[in-house]
Parts: structure tokens; C-alpha cells; sequence
């Protein structure tokens, strides 16, 4: 007969490897599943500079994650790599299809996260990995000495050009109103940085090349005049990054869960309208989506988990 977890985790960024943490420390088996790397948002974040008692000079997403997969696997969260292609949520035993196994439990907790939002420009998908990107942390590297553009204006945007400003000759920040969302701390940081610049009230409208990135259009939202922005002839190309917030990674629980704009909704005790199936993280409709409250919610779901569980006995 197929093992029975007490808890299977969806998910491995702050919210899963903590619930995995939290359950694996309650002696509840404990199946941690993941599709790719480990880390969700995080995995391609520069820096972490908020997270209580990080005080690690340099700290990147990627060391802050390691340590919280060793930290996981050393509660005995056992971990499997799988795409989850369809799930059974309801009924006592839950049921989630992989492409390499079926995993069954008494309860799940959904941490699938967010993935970036698209700049929602023409051609945009012809240029993603072709100047296009969405994470600094992986591909800064390809614009050494490049002319780099960021369009947002919230704190991702930010940290993420001033990271990008270490490796690019110059950055600039494509904002679609004059006045950032960012914290006011990232800000000041940002208006000092003598390699970073803004336009404002912008949007990018086109994009195109051959076969790199090496001009866009772009909109004033004021004035609605459009302007053309072509590569220094000598580069040939430059890079676009997109941070303009997440969207939430929920198409596979659509219809089976209660959602409010595709966020997973629930009570402060992270309970979903089904019982025994619980979600943590970004994926959840709330208002502060941070590392700090992916790891409260992964640690409340799974300590709810626990007490399912010994009710039903
Ligand atoms: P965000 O806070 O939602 O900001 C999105 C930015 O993109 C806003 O400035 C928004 O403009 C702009 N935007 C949205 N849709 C757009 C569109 N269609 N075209 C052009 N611009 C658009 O997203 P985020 O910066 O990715 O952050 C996501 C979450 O992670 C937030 O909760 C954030 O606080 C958190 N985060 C925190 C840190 C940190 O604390 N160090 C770092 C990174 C991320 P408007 O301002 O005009 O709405």
C-alpha cells in the first residue's frame, strides 16, 4: 500500500521549508514536494536585508534558502522533486498526481508562491532570455558594461536595479507614475546611487531586435507621446527587467478552492475552506507578502496540520 503522510508540503520557498521545518520538528512524517529549486521568489533576490536577525553582511536569497533546506531535512521532512499535474483534495486522504509518482496525506499544505508578472509588452515573449529577464541575481552578469532598464517602482524594482547597477554602465528605473512604491529606506538608497536614473511616468509598449534586445518604445502616461530607445550602437543591445509584482501560482487548485483574484483565501490559521488542505506564503490572499510572513504562515499551517490530525484520531 502507497505511504500515507500526515503532511505533504507543496512547495519549497520560506512558507514550505518552514511548515516542513515545523512538522518534521512535531515527528509528523512529513513529504516536502518541489518542481524545481528550492526557494520560490527568494531564489532570485539579491539581498536580504529585513529578515529578523539577518545581520549576515552580503546575505543573498540563495545562502538565507540553503540553510533553511538543511534545516528542514535535519527535522526528517523527507523532499522529492515532482510536477504535481492534478490533485484530490477533499475526503480524508488527499491525493496529489505527479509526473513520476502519486503522493497521498492527511493533509496538504499549499506553498506553490508567485511567479513575476509579465511586462505585458508587444513581443515580450520573443526577448525573455534575449534581454528580457525577471530575476537580477541570475542574469546580471550577461550586462556587464551594458545599458540596462528596470521597469517598476516597488521595492523589487528598486533593490533589484541598484544590485544590477554593480554590473551594468548604466541603470535606469521605468516607472509608470513620478513617484515610487518602494520603501523609503530602498528609496534613499536608490536617489543616492550616482549609477541609477528614472523616467517617470513611463511605460514600455514594444520591444524588438534581432536576434537581442536593442530598441523599445515607450509611452509617457501623461503626455501619451511615444518615444523610441535604441542600444548605443557600439553595444548593440541592452537588458530589461521586469519586476512589476507577482502573480499567484494557483491554476491547479482553480475551482476546488475558495480564491480571492487567484490568491488561495483563509482563516488567520491558514485553513482554506477544505478541511485538512491549508496554504502559507505568497500564494495566499493577504496583505504583506515578505519572507518573514511566508515563514510565520508555513509555521501556523503546519501546527494546524498537527491538530487536525489528532482529531481525527
Ligand atoms: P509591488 O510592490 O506590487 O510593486 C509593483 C510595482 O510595479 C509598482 O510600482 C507598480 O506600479 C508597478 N506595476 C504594476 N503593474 C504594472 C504594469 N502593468 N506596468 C507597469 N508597472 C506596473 O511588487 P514587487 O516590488 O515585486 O514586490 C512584491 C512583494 O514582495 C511586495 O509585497 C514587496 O513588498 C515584497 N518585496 C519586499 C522586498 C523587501 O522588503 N526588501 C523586496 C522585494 C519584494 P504602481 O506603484 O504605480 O502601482
Amino acid at each position: 500500500m502507497e505511504k500515507i503522510y500526515d503532511v505533504i508540503v507543496l512547495g519549497a520557498g520560506p512558507a514550505g521549508l518552514t511548515a516542513g521545518l515545523y512538522a518534521g520538528r512535531s515527528r509528523l512524517s512529513t513529504l516536502i514536494i518541489e518542481k524545481g529549486k528550492d526557494g520560490g521568489q527568494i531564489a532570485i533576490t539579491n539581498e536580504i536585508e529585513n529578515y529578523p536577525g539577518q545581520q549576515v553582511e552580503g546575505e543573498s536569497g540563495p545562502s538565507l534558502i540553503a540553510r533553511m533546506t538543511e534545516q528542514a531535512k535535519k527535522f526528517g521532512a523527507e523532499r522529492v522533486t515532482d510536477v504535481i499535474k492534478s490533485v484530490e483534495l477533499e475526503g480524508s486522504v488527499k491525493k496529489l498526481v505527479g509526473n513520476k509518482d502519486t503522493y497521498l496525506a492527511k493533509t496538504v499544505i499549499l506553498a506553490t508562491g508567485a511567479f513575476p508578472r509579465p511586462i505585458g509588452c508587444e513581443n515580450e515573449g520573443k526577448f525573455v532570455g534575449k534581454g528580457i529577464s525577471f530575476c537580477a541575481t541570475c542574469d546580471a552578469s550577461f550586462f556587464e558594461d551594458f545599458e540596462v532598464y528596470v521597469v517598476g517602482g516597488g521595492d523589487a524594482a528598486v533593490e533589484e536595479a541598484m544590485y544590477l547597477t554593480k554590473f551594468a554602465r548604466k541603470v535606469t528605473i521605468i516607472h509608470r507614475r513620478d513617484e515610487l512604491r518602494a520603501a523609503k529606506s530602498i528609496q534613499e538608497k536608490a536617489f543616492a546611487n550616482p549609477k541609477l536614473s528614472f523616467m517617470w511616468d513611463t511605460v514600455v509598449e514594444k520591444v524588438d531586435g534581432d536576434p537581442l534586445l536593442n530598441s523599445m518604445v515607450v509611452r509617457n502616461t501623461k503626455t501619451g507621446e511615444k518615444t523610441v530607445i535604441e542600444a548605443d550602437e557600439e553595444d548593440g543591445l541592452f537588458g530589461l527587467f521586469g519586476f512589476i509584482g507577482l502573480l499567484p501560482n494557483t491554476k491547479l487548485f482553480e475551482g476546488m478552492i475558495d480564491m480571492e483574484n487567484g490568491y488561495v483565501k483563509t482563516d488567520e490559521n491558514m485553513h482554506t475552506n477544505i478541511p485538512g488542505v491549508f496554504a502559507a506564503g505568497d500564494m495566499r490572499a493577504k496583505s504583506l507578502r515578505q519572507v518573514v510572513t511566508a515563514a510565520a504562515d508555513g509555521a501556523i499551517a503546519a501546527m494546524q496540520a498537527e491538530h487536525y490530525i489528532a482529531d481525527l484520531t
